[in-house]
């Protein structure tokens, strides 16, 4: 049994080029846009399942046309569409992403279905736990939705990884809450910054175990028996987008595999590295194969 359950955001990217990015006001000419499927739930789910998971993605699209087109995406991923609801009265989420010559970027996300996935549209939900190993959260999607699949999670007995980004507001009660029902805890170096602490230190929060990712220098990552750090793989990077959510797929497949903390770690920061060796998000992940070799 390796499965995955994801509840998260589903966006279509729109990525343009430009030679420097606008000031407040000012109108620059850009290179023609670059669409591409994206979202934290998404792009984690096709990362879990290229590497072998039997992964569900739990989400949201609107009834437009970049709904429809990330319907037949998913699909072609291998994603069964049966829970992605659509929400005929919502646009599809959106991430309008401007880069200029340097790699530096500036991103806005329209939630627009992401926002209206609520409690309700989990109705499905304890069924599929029911078979399930590893319910994967992101906060792309309101912190209700994300407490009440982890108490689903919960009562089904399957352990819960979350991947704490974006983070909201400093404070939020609901995400207090919703640490104590996690048994992983991800979160990248400025993340963990704005927690407040190491990964000991998050683990006082609630979970079990807790890594934090730190870009081309590994990962750390404590639990009951200690911590760890976790060399990088040495790669030429072209494009980093995308890491993070490809080490959360691969850390979610190898811990649903039942693979140790550790190896699950180190199988997440091969997968991270792999995919910053191309352009892109979803279209950098490794496939299980790829991956194996490169750890070999
Ligand atoms: P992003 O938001 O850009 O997707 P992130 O900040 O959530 O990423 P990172 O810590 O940048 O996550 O990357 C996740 C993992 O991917 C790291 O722990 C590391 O193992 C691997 N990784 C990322 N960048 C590099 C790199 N330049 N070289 C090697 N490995 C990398």
């Amino acid at each position: 049994m390796n499965r995955v359950v994801v509840v998260g955001s589903a966006n279509l990217d729109l990525g343009v080029g430009v030679r420097q990015l606008p000031r407040p006001g000012e109108t620059v000419l850009g290179s023609d846009v670059v669409a591409s499927p994206g979202g934290k739930g998404a792009n984690q789910a096709v990362a879990a399942r290229r590497l072998g998971a039997d992964a569900v993605l739990v989400a949201a699209l609107g009834g437009d046309r970049f709904g429809a087109d990330l319907r037949v995406a998913l699909a072609g991923e291998g994603l069964p569409p049966d829970h992605v609801v659509t929400y005929d009265d919502c646009a599809t989420g959106i991430a309008l992403i401007v880069v200029d010559a340097d790699g530096e970027n500036t991103i806005v996300v329209s939630s627009g279905a992401n926002a209206r996935l609520d409690a309700a549209a989990l109705a499905g939900l304890p069924d599929l736990l029911g078979s399930a190993d590893l319910l994967v959260l992101q906060l792309e999607i309101p912190l209700d939705t994300c407490l009440a699949a982890a108490r689903h999670a919960r009562r089904a007995g399957a352990r819960v990884l979350l991947n704490a980004a974006p983070l909201p507001p400093a404070g939020a009660p609901a995400l207090a809450e919703l640490l104590r029902e996690v048994d992983v805890l991800v979160v990248n170096e400025g993340e963990a910054a704005e927690l407040g602490g190491d990964a000991t230190a998050l683990r006082h929060r609630g979970p079990a175990a807790c890594v934090i990712t730190l870009g081309a220098r590994g990962a750390v990552s404590a639990d009951a028996t200690g911590t760890r750090t976790h060399r990088p793989f040495r790669v030429d990077a072209v494009d980093t987008t995308g890491a993070g959510d490809t080490f959360c797929g691969a850390l979610a497949a190898a811990l649903a595999e039942g693979a140790e903390l550790d190896e699950a770690v180190r199988r997440g920061c091969a997968a991270g590295a792999l995919a910053t060796t191309r352009m892109g998000a979803q279209s950098a992940m490794p496939m299980a194969a790829e991956l194996d070799s490169f750890l070999v």
